[in-house]
C-alpha cells in the first residue's frame, strides 16, 4: 500500500512536472535566453498598467526586460540622479548579456514629478515646452547609448496620463 502510494504520488510528480516544463514553462525558459528589449519606464504609479499595456500591445515588443527608474531619460542622463544614471548602465549591461538584446525602448511621461525636481518648474501645462524638455533628454541618452552601445537599437516615446504615447525620438 505503501509502495503503491510512493510509486503513485512519483507517477504524478513527474507527470505534473513534465507538463509544467514541457507543455509551458520550457518554451518560455528557451525563449528567455535572448529576448527583443530593454523596456525602460518612469516609476511613477498612474502609469505602471499603461506602460505595460504600451509594451506589450502598442508596439508589439514581443519578449523584453522591464526596467522603471524615477525620470526614465531624464533619469539615465540627469547629473541630478547619479545613482539612476549608474542602474541605468548596469542594466543595459546586464539584459545585454543575459538576455541580448537588441534595442531599449524608452517611455518618458509628461507630469513627471522626476521632471519638476530636476528642473524647479512645471511644464505640465505647457505641452510643447514639456515635449521639448523630454526631447532633449531622449536626445542626450540616444547620443550616450550610440557611443557606449552603437550595437542597439533605442526609440523614445512619451506617454499622456490618458495612456496614449507618441514617439518623439
Ligand atoms: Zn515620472
Amino acid at each position: 500500500m505503501c509502495d503503491l502510494h510512493h510509486s503513485i504520488s512519483r507517477r504524478t510528480f513527474g507527470l505534473i512536472g513534465a507538463s509544467v516544463l514541457g507543455a509551458a514553462a520550457l518554451p518560455r525558459l528557451v525563449r528567455a535566453a535572448e529576448v527583443e528589449a530593454l523596456a525602460f519606464s518612469c516609476i511613477d504609479f498612474r502609469l505602471v498598467d499603461a506602460a505595460v499595456k504600451f509594451f506589450d500591445s502598442d508596439i508589439g515588443a514581443k519578449d523584453y526586460d522591464l526596467l522603471a527608474l524615477a525620470g526614465a531619460s531624464l533619469g539615465a542622463v540627469s547629473p541630478k540622479f547619479p545613482s539612476s544614471n549608474a542602474a541605468f548602465w548596469d542594466h543595459v549591461e546586464i539584459a545585454k548579456s543575459l538576455h541580448h538584446i537588441r534595442k531599449v525602448i524608452v517611455l518618458d511621461h509628461r507630469d513627471c514629478g522626476a521632471y519638476k525636481v530636476a528642473f524647479g518648474k512645471d511644464f505640465a501645462s505647457e505641452r510643447n515646452a514639456e515635449t521639448m524638455q523630454h526631447r532633449t533628454m531622449m536626445a542626450a541618452l540616444k547620443s550616450a547609448l550610440a557611443k557606449k552601445h552603437p550595437d542597439l537599437a533605442a526609440e523614445f516615446y512619451l506617454m499622456a496620463l490618458d495612456g496614449t504615447a507618441e514617439r518623439v525620438v
